[in-house]
């Protein structure tokens, strides 16, 4: 059987930044994607926010990979040439009753460390994006949107450069844990099996399964798997906005927000639908939905301008109703597999949390 010194299962963004901090660290690494090219599940069905950290309690793992992650991927863009643009953002209050929870975003994103959040009344406001319509609005310069798909090149380059290798088409259908590393079996065109002394499941939606299709792995450590549906809308024409602009978070999500990408197409979403299984079409139906939140802090959008976008799945590993569940990180000293890494849970921040995820992954990799 062939050996390898560290398998990432999974080159979405969180397997691509894990495997180059690892590469980086000197290890040998062999990503085993599914897919035949990186990036092709969530990473590439999400919102390409940069986000500051406001939203997630302080002891949260979120709230501080989230801000670490913002910093590292910022100097990161600038390094790489990676196209990214720090924006800002408003979150908009659209009536007095919803003042004090701006308040208490802004209390919540102090202690987080983002100490740049300002409060701007209704003309402030409209003097920033004259088409918003809130009676008052917390403004984070440090919130921005990057070209996901670039970051992830960069990152794959970045890990190859450093001896990394990524098999495409290859999925990974289970293992046993136990002896002298972890024995992995694959199929795709050429399957195999491979002995590895470290294992990074980073699969995101495949996550639970390959956990449990790997003998040894305690069951009870594999948490369960809901699937939040996010649906976008995209905007007809040019955006009127030129920084993102949010609601109030609402349950399982941050609220239908407008974000830009750095070609200036506006996109709204994503909205919460729990579904049983994973299916990327968006149902044209929801377009009523999406305008009666949209119009409550952008009452000049005009019918027939919202058509169906894309959509992405928050792999949330607690039930619908449920709030606040933290990125859930696995090492052996969880669940007592050595060599064996699991990552569930990693909806978003994610992306902006990459880099600081895999700095932490890798320390565990190296204990
Ligand atoms: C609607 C939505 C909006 C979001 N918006 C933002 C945002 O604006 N900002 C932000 O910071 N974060 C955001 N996120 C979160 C971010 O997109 C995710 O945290 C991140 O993309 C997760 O990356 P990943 O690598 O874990 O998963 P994925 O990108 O899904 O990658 C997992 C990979 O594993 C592969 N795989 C699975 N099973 C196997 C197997 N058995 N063998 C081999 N390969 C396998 C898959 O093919 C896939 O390529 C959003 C998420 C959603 C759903």
């Amino acid at each position: 059987m062939e050996s390898a010194d560290c398998v990432v299962v999974g080159a979405g963004v969180i397997g691509l930044a894990i495997a180059r901090a690892l590469a980086r660290a000197g290890r040998e690494v062999l990503v085993l994607e599914r897919a035949h090219a990186i990036g092709t599940e969530t990473s590439s069905r999400n919102s390409e926010v940069i986000h500051a950290g406001i939203y997630y309690p302080p002891h949260l793992a979120k709230a501080r990979w989230c801000v670490a992650g913002r910093q590292m991927l910022y100097r990161f863009c600038a390094e790489y040439g990676v196209p990214h643009r720090r924006c800002g953002k408003l979150i908009v209050a659209t009536d007095e009753a919803q003042l004090p929870q701006l308040e208490r975003l802004r209390q919540q994103a102090l202690a987080n460390g983002v100490d740049d959040l300002r409060f701007l009344d209704r003309d402030r406001v409209r003097a920033l994006e004259p088409e918003v319509r809130c009676v008052g609005a917390l403004l984070s310069p440090s919130s921005g949107i990057i070209d996901s798909h670039a970051y992830m090149l960069a990152l794959q380059g970045d890990a190859e450069r450093h001896g990394a290798t990524i098999a495409f088409g290859t999925t990974v259908v289970g293992g046993r844990a136990g002896g002298d590393g972890i024995e992995l079996h694959t199929e795709g065109a050429q399957p195999f099996a491979l002995r590895a002394r470290t294992v990074v499941n980073s699969a995101g939606l495949g996550a639970q399964r390959l956990a449990r299709s790997i003998e040894g792995v305690p069951a009870q450590t594999v948490p369960p798997l809901f699937l939040a549906k996010g649906n976008y809308f995209v905007l007809a024409g040019r955006s009127p906005f030129s920084r993102l602009v949010y609601p109030l978070p609402e349950p399982g999500g941050l609220g239908v927000h407008v974000t830009i990408d750095l070609a200036g197409q506006a996109r709204f979403g994503p909205d919460v639908e729990w579904v049983e299984s994973i299916d990327y079409a968006v149902d044209a139906c929801r377009a009523e939905r999406f305008y009666a939140s949209v119009r409550r802090y952008w009452p000049a959008l005009a019918d027939g301008l919202l058509a169906p976008g894309y959509a992405g799945i928050r792999p949330k590993i607690e039930k619908p109703g449920g709030s606040n569940t933290d990125f859930l990180i696995m090492g052996p000293r969880e669940h007592g597999v050595a060599g064996l890494i699991n990552l569930f849970g990693i909806e978003s921040p994610g992306l902006t949390a990459s880099l600081a995820i895999a700095e932490y992954v890798a320390q565990i990799a190296a204990s």
